[in-house]
């Protein structure tokens, strides 16, 4: 399979290609193309620093990068075609809620446009698509609700960034059902695990920490989200590429649940720091309190369930950015916000 994988400079779309390129299970010869803007979110060289890590040489045969932007309707078109692709698998987003506070537009350019482009390229040459979103298209649950988002639950986003992933979502289901394009969808919990952006929570605080830096926590620190390592995920997809029905939704999600104060705790233990780190700063505006998923359809259609114990994983991930400070250093740099200055600096662009 010859498959486009759009974002794969960032976070998860890299940790997708390493485990497509190194996963001895995997017994069908891929090609990959990377399709990547490169914003500052995909500046972290992921995929080089990650096959050097492992001493794997497949990128090198089995894999190209190609700098392009997803609202591109040509150039998307053009890799297509040069490369013979058979599949998308869209990751590109913007995908920082607090970013999207200061600067929705190119939420909805990227997110809601560049889905909308690649749906009309996948249109054109007649390919299978398959499109990344989130738990948090479906809204927020109260902190002792007994709900769990299903996969046909009302989408009733609360911020930019969650309102442009369900436009995209339900572009994608508009293209499915009147263009007969072969589309599936998945949505996901919150990931964790190496070369993740130090703008995101996990990240941010363990580099705060080791830079003995104080960690910015919203004072509705009782929030909660499902945390899935980013491994998980990437297995999950690979299922749905390959077994998904088309226009069906997924779920993906790992039923560990986990508020923002524990997950501190978690961390400020494993590094030996003291509480006295912690600083509690206002909410970012639309701070949803909790995401639980239902993903029973994933585990009961496609056979698929997550392997990784969070306790071990979160101690991996840890000790990773331990590891590797000269990979995170330059790119805490390129942070878009500060969090502890929601109502003073972080004022709106627009
Ligand atoms: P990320 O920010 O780390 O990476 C996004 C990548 O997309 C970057 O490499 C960036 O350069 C690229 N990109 C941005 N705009 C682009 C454009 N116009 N054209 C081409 N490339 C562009 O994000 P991530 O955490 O890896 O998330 C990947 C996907 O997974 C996103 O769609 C996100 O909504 C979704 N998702 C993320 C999580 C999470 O916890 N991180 C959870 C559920 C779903």
């Amino acid at each position: 399979m010859r498959i486009g994988v759009t974002g794969s400079s960032g976070f998860i779309g890299s940790n997708f290609i390493h485990y497509l390129l190194s996963n001895p299970e995997i017994n069908e010869e891929l090609f990959i193309v990377n399709i990547d803007k490169l914003t500052y979110a995909g500046a972290g060289k992921n995929i080089l620093h990650m096959f050097k890590e492992t001493h794997n040489k497949k990128f090198l045969t089995h894999y190209k990068f190609v700098r392009a932007d997803i609202c591109d309707f040509k150039t998307i078109d053009l890799i297509v075609q040069t490369f013979k692709l058979d599949c998308i698998v869209n990751f590109a987003a913007e995908s920082h809620n607090s970013y999207a506070i200061l600067n929705p537009s190119v939420f909805f350019k990227t997110n809601l446009m560049g889905t909308q482009t690649l749906l009309e390229v996948v249109r054109k040459n007649n390919l299978r698509f398959h499109h990344i979103s989130t738990c948090e298209v479906y809204g927020d649950l109260a902190l002792d609700s007994k709900e769990e988002f299903k996969e046909d639950s009302s989408y009733r986003p609360n911020t930019p960034y969650n309102a442009s992933k369900a436009a995209a979502d339900l572009a994608v289901r508009a293209y499915v059902r009147t263009f007969n394009v072969k589309a599936t969808i998945s949505n996901c919990g919150n990931n964790y695990g190496s070369y993740q952006f130090p703008e995101k929570l996990i990240p941010l605080f363990v580099t705060n920490l080791l830079e003995n830096k104080k960690i910015p926590l919203y004072k509705q620190s009782q929030n909660k989200r499902e945390w899935i390592h980013v491994k998980d995920h990437c297995s999950a997809v690979y299922k749905i590429l390959k077994y998904g029905k088309i226009g069906e939704t997924y779920n993906i999600g790992s039923g560990v649940e986990k508020s923002i104060e524990e997950i501190t705790t978690i961390i400020l233990k494993y590094l030996g720091k003291s509480e006295d780190m912690k600083e509690y700063v206002d909410d970012r505006p639309g701070h949803d309190r909790r995401y639980l998923l239902d993903s029973t359809k994933i585990f009961k259609e496609l056979g698929w369930k997550p392997v990784i114990d969070f306790e071990n994983g979160i101690k991996e991930t840890i000790e990773w950015y331990k590891k590797n400070k000269k990979w995170w250093l330059p790119l805490k740099q390129k942070q878009m916000i500060q969090e502890n200055k929601w109502g003073e600096k972080n004022k709106s662009e627009e």
